[in-house]
């Protein structure tokens, strides 16, 4: 079983100091697919992987009936599938157990089904097997499917360092009925995660001591995915939030999720995490906080903070609005914590 990977200057080939030169790195997932029905048809893509044996790594919490897809497709080329539960956080030793049996199960892939911490998991576990990973996103409530990097949280919950891996998911593979079928919230958080990007990447831009997660600088191909990121939200946020209420797959409903995965995802990966994100991790020592909000609804009120920092009262007004359309979060009452006093 490998290490878990340290990536030390690879990345970061400056990282002597902020005020050095430093490359430009743009990273992303080498295929993206996204539709309605896809997950029936995955092993049409998975064939073009040329590996036979699976490893389905699935949250035992509501996401079976995709695996059942996923392995039921797989079935139909002649592939063979050995089914792992998620069960507990994305810590080293849930990553570690299920890293340990799928390597005796002598897997060539492993293929990540689930909302969130599974996803991350199957990242870290798939390195440590050494096969490449196919992520299959349940809903569209973060922009974790298209990067390289997992969160870990300790065995109690609590979020305690990121994995960051060589490669990105080999596919990112998001089914449009399963994300309408879901709860509205997730999407709607989404789409908090997202409209961060843009505002988070312009920050970086023009900040030249900023770098991104890779400790590099950011690049004008990602921040110009974060931009149109932030205008499919603006345009078409509202209606997808209709569209995912009444489990509509709409034109609106798959541009916002192609935003909420695609564009965030590669946006904040290869364009700079800023004041949104920062606010955002503080909310999770907030233990009512953390317990009741998702991370998409803590970035959202992290994204007004942060433009009022900035001093973009303008900017501001107009993002909180949209929030407040769409039922994200945009003062500190709303996210039961009415001691503390809103911004101004
Ligand atoms: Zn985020």
């Amino acid at each position: 079983m490998r290490e878990a990977f340290i990536p030390g200057n690879v990345y970061a080939l400056n990282d002597n100091g902020l005020d050095g030169a430093s490359p430009r790195i743009m990273i992303a997932p080498p295929k993206y697919i996204q539709g309605e029905g896809v997950l029936d048809q995955i092993h049409h893509y998975l064939s073009l992987l040329g590996c036979r044996r699976f490893g389905v790594l699935a949250s035992s919490r509501g996401h079976n009936a995709e695996a059942g897809r996923v392995i039921e497709s797989i079935a139909k080329s002649g592939g063979e599938s050995v089914l792992a539960v998620f069960e507990g956080e994305c810590s080293v030793a849930e990553v570690e157990k299920h890293s340990r049996a799928l390597l005796d199960a002598s897997i060539d892939c492993l293929i990540a089904v689930g909302g969130g911490k599974s996803v991350d998991a199957g990242k870290c576990v798939a390195y440590r097997v050494g096969v490449p990973v196919v992520i299959v996103p349940t809903l569209a409530s973060n922009d974790a499917p298209c990067s390289a990097l997992s969160v870990m949280y300790s065995d109690e919950g609590v979020m305690n360092g990121v994995e960051f891996f060589p490669e990105n998911p080999v596919f990112v593979v998001v089914d449009t009925s399963v994300v309408a079928a879901a709860s509205a919230r997730y999407l709607v958080s989404g789409m908090g995660d997202a409209m961060a990007t843009w505002y988070e990447a312009r920050v970086c831009a023009a900040n030249p001591k900023a770098r991104t997660v890779l400790g590099t600088r950011p690049t004008l191909a990602a921040g110009a995915l974060g931009e149109l990121c932030a205008k499919i939200l603006y345009e078409h946020g509202e209606q997808a939030s209709l569209d995912v209420t009444s489990g509509t797959v709409s034109g609106a409903l798959e541009d916002v999720v192609e935003a909420n995965t695609l564009l965030s995802g590669v946006g904040f990966e290869s364009g700079g995490l800023a004041g949104a994100h920062g606010y955002a991790q503080g909310f999770t020592n907030v233990g009512q906080v953390e317990a009741n909000f998702l991370h998409g609804e803590m970035v959202a009120m992290g994204v007004v903070a942060q433009l009022m920092m900035e001093g973009d009262v303008t900017e501001a007004r107009r993002v909180a609005e949209f929030f407040a359309r769409v039922g994200l979060p945009i003062t500190l009452e709303q996210m039961a914590w009415p001691e503390m006093t809103t911004m101004g």
